[in-house]
């Protein structure tokens, strides 16, 4: 047996039925001929990149990431399994070599700023040709070349050293509010951007244009264009609960997403304190009465926010247990007094459901000051991840 891998005490478990079930909802939503993309940065939403490639594999017609070596596991993985290579964009920096590895690996490569002229020399040496796709700045204020400075920002781009393959932009402001006059801005600053590429590059067949993740896919039928980019929604979780509001008063219903992911954890040990008694660093909580704690080996480190302290609840046998006092680096305390068994560990649900109860990333995310999107990704990439 020997050492214990940190994920037999505190583990994930991703729901690949899940995962299917939201790409399919999307599915179902998207316009004829519109491709539904994934997105497995931030490993995989801290879903665990390599336990959520096979079934987001299955899932979706293109994959998006951030970085290159997650582009090439792609490849690594589609030759293991005798899988169909699914077209794969890194949206992320990389540098000269990595953009002559993922050349020859047929991987598409975002194209930001001029200073990507440096793959150029790499790439003729090498005797390879990037696929690249033009990413606009449409009003995020982040990488991408502004549509105003079209052709000239394009100018560095050699033909016999990058084929462009398609044209993308991300949205500001979907997420935040209720309308969407943002948004429109930015999508007809995109329409007219494409437009731009193609005569600043002499480009006559097909581009793929893209521009929607999870909230515009949703909300705006009009940003679907040829492929779109679900993040957040393929796990399960709403962009924001903006979203939710504007896709019910949109579609007059609410799209049912189910959430891919539950964390939970045994204890190290359970104990009686007395009346009184103190728990954790600061004595910020004491007992009122004599009360049974649980001991979880789990804290910030793994990824449960401090922020959670004296404010969150787990669950254990179906039942809400209060964090007692702070959330410390490896360790919290609950309250089992009302919900363990007499003696012995007990299963703590940090997030995801048990019985009829359910702690859900939002619920974390509103605890710990922040949103569901970092919530799950800064989720431990130590810890393991079950597929179920
Ligand atoms: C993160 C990201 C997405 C996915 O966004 P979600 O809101 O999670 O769906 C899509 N495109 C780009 C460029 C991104 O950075």
């Amino acid at each position: 047996m020997g050492i214990r891998h940190p994920g037999e005490v505190s583990w994930l478990e991703i729901d690949a039925n899940a995962l299917a079930h939201n790409a399919r909802v999307f599915r179902e939503m998207l316009g004829a001929g519109v491709r539904l993309g994934g997105v497995l940065k931030g490993n995989a939403y801290g879903h665990g990149f390599a336990e959520t490639l096979p079934p987001a594999h299955a899932a979706c017609d293109a994959l998006f990431l951030i970085e290159a070596r997650d582009a090439l596991a792609v490849r690594a993985f589609e030759a293991r399994t005798s899988a169909v290579r699914r077209p794969v964009l890194v949206l992320g920096a990389v540098d000269a070599d990595e953009a002559v590895e993922l050349a020859r690996a047929g991987v598409d490569v975002a194209l930001t700023d001029a200073g990507q002229a440096r793959f150029i020399p790499a790439l003729r040496a090498a005797g390879v040709r990037l696929r690249g796709q033009i990413h606009l700045d449409t009003g995020l204020g982040r990488e991408g070349f502004m549509p105003d400075e079209i052709p000239s920002a394009l100018q560095w781009i050699a033909p016999d050293a990058i084929e462009v393959t398609g044209v993308l932009s991300h949205f500001a402001n979907i997420e935040d509010v209720t309308e969407q006059s943002y948004a429109a801005r930015q999508l007809a600053a995109f329409e007219e951007g494409v437009r731009r590429v193609r005569e600043a590059l002499g480009l006559t067949g097909p581009l793929e244009r893209h521009i929607a993740a999870s909230a515009a896919a949703l909300l705006l039928p009009a940003a679907q264009k040829d492929v779109v980019r679900i993040g957040i929604s393929l796990y399960g979780l709403w962009p924001s609960n903006e979203t939710r509001l504007s896709a019910h008063a949109l579609l007059g219903r609410v799209p049912e997403l189910r959430p891919a992911l539950s964390w939970r954890c045994r204890s190290q040990l359970t104990k009686w304190l007395p009346a009184g008694s103190y728990v954790g660093y600061g004595c910020t909580y004491r007992c009122p009465t004599r009360m049974r704690i649980a001991v979880l080996p789990l804290g910030y480190y793994d990824g449960y926010p401090r922020l959670l302290s004296s404010r969150a609840h787990v669950l254990v046998n179906g039942q809400r247990c209060p964090v007692l006092g702070r959330v410390m680096m490896n360790h919290t305390v609950i309250d089992v007094t009302g919900a363990a068994q007499p003696e012995g560990v007990v299963t703590a649900t940090l997030l995801g459901r048990d019985g009829d109860e359910q702690v859900s990333a939002d619920q974390l995310a509103i605890w710990a000051q922040t949103i569901n999107y970092e919530v799950v990704t800064r989720i431990g990439a130590h810890l393991r991840r079950i597929v179920i």
